[in-house]
C-alpha cells in the first residue's frame, strides 16, 4: 500500500551531519511546527515527554541486517538504525518549553532540518510503573520473592533460586519446597520472618534454595552453620519458639519412586516441587 505523508515541521539544531545518536541527544533541539498546525499545539506545555516521529530524509539505504559500532548483525527491526524501509525515526524527548510554534526539547537524535511527521504526547505509564516498582524494591528488595511464595508459584521460585545457585537441581528444588513451607508457617502465625534465625548443618544445594526463599543468610546473621551432615533445620525466634525440620528416615523410598534416576535434572527438580513436604520432612514444634 502506498501512503502519502507531509511533514508538519522541521528540526532545528546545530548538527548538520549524522553523528552518533547518543551525541545528538545531548544537544538541545527546536522542533518548528508549520504555522498552519499551530492550533494543534494547544496545551502542549502540559506534556513533559513527547514522542517525535520524523523522516530520515538524508538516508536512502535500506538494510535488513545492521552492523556498526553499536550493533552487531541485528535485524533492522531490532534496532533504531535509519537504514530501514520507510526511514521513519521515533524518539521520546523531554519538552523544556514551548514558545508559539517552537518546541525546545532535549533527547532528540535527529539532525538539523530533519522533516517532522508527527508530535505525540508520550505515554509514560509503563515507565512509571517500573519506577514505582523499583522504589518499592529499594525499600523492600524481597517483595517479589515474598509475593511469589504467597502465590505459591514454586516453579518461578526455583528459576530465581537457580540464579543464586548457578544451576537447577533437585537439591535446590528441595530447598525451595522447604523454604516456602517455613515462610508460610511464620506468616500463618502473623509473624515476621526477619525475627527468626535458622541453624543448618550441611552447606549444600538444599541450603542455597532455603536461603534464597527465606532470606535467612549468613550476612544478616540469620543463618548459623553447625557441624553435622543431616538435612536438619532449626528455625527459631528470640524466645526460642519455632520449628525443627528434619528429613525423615523413610523419605528415600518415596523420593526414589517419584524421581527415577534416568529423568533429566530439570524435570526432576520440577517434580520435587510437587512432592508432599510432610512425607519428606518431620516437623517438630519448638516452644
Ligand atoms: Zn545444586
Amino acid at each position: 500500500m502506498k501512503i502519502e505523508m507531509h511533514s508538519i515541521g522541521k528540526v532545528i539544531n546545530d548538527i548538520n551531519e549524522m553523528i552518533s545518536p547518543g551525541l545528538i541527544r545531548n544537544h538541545q533541539s527546536i522542533i518548528e511546527i508549520d504555522e498552519k498546525y499551530l492550533e494543534g499545539l494547544k496545551d502542549i506545555s502540559t506534556c513533559k515527554y513527547l514522542d517525535i516521529v520524523f523522516f530520515f530524509d538524508r538516508n536512502h539505504e535500506e538494510k535488513m541486517i545492521i552492523s556498526n559500532k553499536a550493533v552487531h548483525d541485528k535485524g533492522v527491526f531490532a534496532t533504531r538504525a535509519p537504514s530501514r524501509p520507510n526511514h521513519i525515526g521515533i524518539t521520546t524527548v523531554e519538552l523544556l518549553k514551548a514558545e508559539g510554534n517552537r518546541l525546545f526539547v532535549t533527547g532528540l537524535d535527529a539532525i538539523n532540518l530533519t522533516p517532522v511527521l508527527d508530535v505525540k504526547s508520550c505515554d509514560t505509564s509503563l515507565f512509571d510503573k517500573e519506577q514505582i516498582h523499583n522504589s518499592i524494591l529499594g525499600e523492600n528488595p524481597r517483595i517479589d520473592i515474598d509475593r511469589t511464595i504467597r502465590s505459591d508459584d514454586r516453579e518461578d521460585l526455583l528459576y530465581k533460586a537457580g540464579q543464586l545457585h548457578g544451576h537447577i537441581c533437585p537439591g535446590i528444588a528441595m530447598g525451595v519446597l522447604c523454604g516456602a513451607e517455613i515462610m508460610n508457617k511464620i506468616w500463618d502465625k502473623k509473624e515476621d520472618p526477619y525475627d527468626y534465625t535458622m541453624t543448618a548443618e550441611q552447606p549444600n544445594c538444599v541450603l542455597d534454595g532455603l536461603m534464597f526463599v527465606t532470606g535467612f543468610t549468613p550476612g544478616k546473621r540469620k543463618l548459623i552453620l553447625e557441624p553435622g551432615d543431616r538435612m536438619r533445620y532449626k528455625i527459631v525466634n528470640k524466645e526460642g519458639k519455632g520449628w525443627l525440620i528434619e528429613s525423615s528416615d523413610h523419605n528415600r523410598a518415596y523420593i526414589n519412586e517419584l524421581l527415577p534416576d534416568e529423568m533429566p535434572k530439570l524435570e526432576r527438580a520440577k517434580k520435587v516441587l510437587k512432592l508432599d513436604f510432610y512425607k519428606i520432612f518431620d516437623v517438630t514444634e519448638l516452644s
